[in-house]
């Protein structure tokens, strides 16, 4: 079942690391609003008999705007498409956003979100200042707990780690803290400098020093420990879950499932061939929706891309490798044929010789096995040893 993904394109200041697409322009958050509720109701026969079963408000910094907005663009949404009942409704939130204001019941009109998704990246003091984040640990920690007064049950924290002169004992602290927060989600990234931003000039001007490959790897290995050991399941590269709160609707972005995204930057897929990207401008957004005659006029502010053959046996290897079920191997054969499938096999060969990929057989599911010579297996994986070095395995197998 499809998902919508709701950009807000807003901050209150931009964080030293972030090429997201955002602005500090929080004085037109109205016209926006009204502008994404046009596009809303604009594309609603794209998904004309189709269930919706994931929200997401991200951003930017949904939090940053007024209760009455959100509440607006979450009718909006519910009165044009139709959402199960049991929807998977997050927010993303920043921990500063969050104070004895914020509510989630009935009468607030936010009664919908489920699930918060919250930006605290560390819980280093030293290390938020460093990155221009707006919290520090002590907000980060009453926002988690504020949350859950609030009867939020699902919350996910996003971290990083790499951070300029971040050692791994500073890690370990931010992970034991996480863990000891009752958090039901974790995604955690490796630091990337990405061009345009703050921390990449700094590290350029000689300032800051990206972390070394050895750190990374040590990093990334004690994550999958502690996940581990506080029973959270490693089931995407980036993305750990206690059992039955992975994120179904990045869930549904790696299954290849259909989606609609809705604002400026925002991506959607019709789970075929065809993907469109919202251009990321949020004027041109802005008055194209805003338009006298009901919006859409002028050039369309998006552009479309059709996947070839490649392209889709290309994203069923990425994806299929960044999580814990692998590419299914039944799946694959039906969508792209014999020859693909053999071609994949052998690509693989020399990573399962050495590893890095393994055989999966889904026990529970024996009809979907897939036998050869080898044995009989449904899904071909990474070895958890080889998750952080994906990218090179991915390539080797790509078309
Ligand atoms: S990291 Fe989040 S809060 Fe910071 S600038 Fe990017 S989108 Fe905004």
């Amino acid at each position: 079942m499809p998902g919508i993904y709701i950009h807000i394109p807003f901050c209150r200041s931009r964080c030293a690391y972030c090429d997201f697409f955002s602005t500090t322009r929080e004085s037109e958050a109205t016209a926006y609003v009204a502008a994404l509720c046009r596009e809303l109701e604009g594309r609603r026969a794209e998904l004309p008999h189709a269930r919706v079963r994931s929200i997401y408000i991200g951003g930017g910094t949904p939090s940053v705007l007024p209760v009455a907005l959100l509440r607006q663009i979450l009718d909006c949404a519910y009165a044009n498409y139709d959402v199960a009942a049991d929807a998977e409704v997050t927010m993303e939130m920043n921990p500063d956003d969050i104070g004895p204001s914020l509510d989630f019941s009935e009468a607030s009109g936010l009664s919908a979100v489920n699930r918060v998704s919250l930006g605290i990246q560390t819980f280093d003091d030293a290390l938020l200042r460093l990155i221009r984040r707006r919290h520090d640990s002590t907000t980060a920690i009453r926002a988690i707990h504020a949350l859950q007064a609030k009867g939020i049950r699902n919350i996910s924290i996003d971290l990083i780690y790499g951070l300029p002169g971040q050692t791994l004992e500073q890690w370990e602290r931010d992970l034991d803290t996480a863990f000891s927060l009752g958090i039901q989600h974790l995604s955690a990234y490796a630091l990337s400098y990405e061009e345009g931003t703050l921390l990449t000039r700094w590290r350029d001007e000689g300032r800051v020093r990206e972390a070394s490959d050895e750190l990374s790897v040590a990093m990334y290995n004690r994550l999958c420990q502690r996940a581990r050991e506080a029973g959270f399941e490693h089931y995407e590269i980036s993305n750990f879950a206690l059992p039955g709160y992975r994120s179904r609707h990045n869930s549904s972005y790696w299954t290849g499932e259909p989606y609609l995204g809705f604002g400026p930057g925002a991506h959607s897929y019709d789970g075929d061939r065809t993907r469109r990207a919202n251009l990321p401008n949020l004027d041109d957004y802005v008055t194209y929706y805003s338009s006298p005659r009901g919006g859409r006029e002028g050039a369309v502010p998006c552009s479309y891309e059709t996947l070839t053959t490649t392209d889709l046996h290309n994203e069923a290897v990425m994806c299929g490798l960044r999580t814990r079920e692998g590419i299914d191997l039944n799946c694959f054969l039906a969508r792209f044929g014999q020859s693909r499938l053999d071609a994949l096999l052998a690509a693989a060969a020399p990573h399962l010789h050495s590893g890095r990929l393994i055989f999966h057989s889904h026990q529970s599911n024996p009809h979907s096995s897939f036998v050869t010579h080898h044995s009989s297996f449904s899904s071909l994986r990474l070895s958890e040893s080889a998750l952080m070095i994906s990218d090179d395995v991915m390539s080797d197998l790509m078309a």
